[in-house]
């Protein structure tokens, strides 16, 4: 392995995962978010820097061998850091088909951190994903693309006005993005986080459904029902949470919104 000393922000690293991507994985979370959606369970990802926070739990369910000071979010680590953690688990990403996958936040609000660690899990023959919400150069989402073997990406709004209204910013980047990237030919797994009356609305879905079509390089469609997991972060970290009392979509709609993508060409999950 080449030895790097490229550092980055992660705030937690999740050891065992089985819906961020094929097999057995480690989820790596990056700190740092340019986006700002409704549903969030992550909000304590927002921040790129650590931040600091009185006495409460957050980190309740974090991997215990991700070890941070008990009342910050978010710890500096080095890439040779990062790697030493990943492959303790080498062995059932062998056998799993497993591997890393980089989320977040947004991943590549670091690039540089995010390609050394790819490079580094390449150089090993580590299998690696990046769950990505599409909004960040394409220069940085080309090069991360050369080292890595699958892309998460999330599509949540078609109608651009609706989407700046519930994630704070444009989707002309991102649908820009998700196509070069299909250019590309790398593999994409489409992620569509179903939010009642939010992005689940037959004219979204439908919007969603006809844009991607048309790529060639999308292996499966991921359907990300609502939970309300998130909500106690909001209290604790003195967040306002916009969903109040927002349920999460009952199993029916859910098959029936599956139902729906299966008339493409694609399989469809309900879940990651
Ligand atoms: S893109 Fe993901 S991490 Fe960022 S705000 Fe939206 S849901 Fe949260």
């Amino acid at each position: 392995m080449t030895a790097s000393s490229q550092h980055g922000i992660i705030f937690n690293i999740q050891r065992f995962a089985i819906h961020d991507g094929p097999g057995i994985r480690t989820t790596v979370f990056f700190k740092g978010c340019p986006l700002r959606c409704w549903w969030c369970h992550n909000p304590e990802s927002h921040k790129i820097l650590p931040e600091k926070f009185d006495g409460c739990n957050l980190r309740r369910g974090f991997d215990q061998s991700f070890s941070m000071d008990k009342d910050e979010i978010g710890k500096e680590i080095s890439v040779d850091e990062l790697m030493n953690e990943i492959s303790k688990d080498r062995v059932f990403y062998e056998e799993s088909s497993g591997g890393v996958t980089f989320s977040g936040g947004e991943p590549l609000m670091q690039p540089e951190f995010l390609i050394e660690s790819l490079k580094s899990c390449k150089a090993v023959g580590i299998h690696s994903t990046i769950d990505t919400s599409g909004y960040a150069s394409f220069d940085a989402i080309k090069d991360a693309a050369a080292y890595t073997d699958l892309f998460l990406f999330d599509l949540k709004l078609m109608n651009d006005d609706v989407h700046e209204k519930y994630t704070g910013v444009s989707n002309q980047i991102i649908l820009k993005n998700l196509v070069e990237l299909d250019q590309l030919g790398k593999k994409i797994i489409i992620r569509i986080p179903i939010v009642p009356e939010i992005t689940d609305t037959n004219e979204n879905l439908f919007a969603i459904r006809g844009f991607i079509y048309y790529l060639n390089n999308v292996i499966e469609v991921n359907l990300l029902p609502y939970h309300r997991a998130g909500e106690g972060k909001y209290i604790k970290y003195g967040r306002e949470n916009k969903m109040g009392d927002t349920v999460s979509p009952e199993r029916k709609n859910l098959e029936n919104i599956r139902d729906f993508f299966s008339e493409t060409k694609y399989k469809v999950k309900i879940g990651g």
